[in-house]
């Protein structure tokens, strides 16, 4: 086993800031970051009748039915070492009926910690509502971290803009999607006694020492 073999699932609300910490989990941990966007690609890219389903739902804009989305995760898992290896889930389960099948495909390498990055709604909804992006670039900005001339940027000159899906009614929105399907999940977690609250609040490395810390404390490595 190279990595630590730990296994986790990272949960948060969108803009929790979990894009930013489950790749810093993998390379501190040495284990896979596994979210449903590259278990998707990668299936898709695979070709495999799955895959073929997948494609079909993400070309028309539709979201992946939980059996097919159970599926792919379940044959990724059956190719691969990461069951043995470790690996981080993020963006997976995404509902009840998710959690529960996911601990049948794990079944005798269950999950070792499901981590919450707790962000407060308001807190999002300030970040997220505040980001301006260039249209050129992609550069981030924020109306608290503006750029110097206008709302021109300053990497290449392109008009900075709110994107339709950061305003504060489609934040709100997604958010609330999120509390509905999520809330289960964390029941479900808290009563296997695998669920641990972070504070994601802070800088990034201040998130991570908090992360790190909590899983250094509740796992063995070296488990078989
Ligand atoms: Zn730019």
């Amino acid at each position: 086993m190279n990595g630590s073999g730990v296994r986790l699932v990272l949960l948060g609300k969108p803009g929790a800031g979990k894009g930013t910490q489950a790749p810093l989990l993998s390379a501190h941990y040495g284990v896979q970051h596994l979210s449903t966007g590259d278990v998707f690609r990668a299936a898709v890219a695979q070709g495999t009748p799955t895959g073929l389903e997948v494609k079909r739902f993400l070309d028309t804009g539709e979201l992946v039915p939980d059996d097919i989305v159970i599926r792919v995760v379940d044959e990724h898992f059956a190719v691969g070492g990461p069951l043995e290896d470790g690996f981080i889930l993020d963006g997976f389960p995404r509902t009840l009926v998710q959690a529960e099948e996911l601990e049948q495909v794990l079944a005798d390498h269950p999950l070792d910690l499901v981590l919450n990055l707790e962000v407060a709604t308001e807190t999002i909804l300030h970040r997220i509502a505040g980001r301006r992006v260039c249209i050129n670039c992609g550069a981030s900005y924020h109306v608290t971290a503006r750029p110097k001339v206008n709302w021109t940027c300053d990497v290449c000159g392109g008009d900075v803009v709110q994107r339709d899906d950061d305003t504060e009614a489609a934040v709100a929105n997604r958010l609330e999607v999120y509390q509905r399907q999520t809330v289960p999940i964390i029941d479900f977690y808290c009563k296997l006694g695998k669920l641990v609250e972070v504070d994601g609040v802070g800088e990034g490395d201040e998130v991570q020492e908090r992360l790190i810390k909590e899983i250094d404390g509740r796992y063995q490595p070296g488990r078989s």
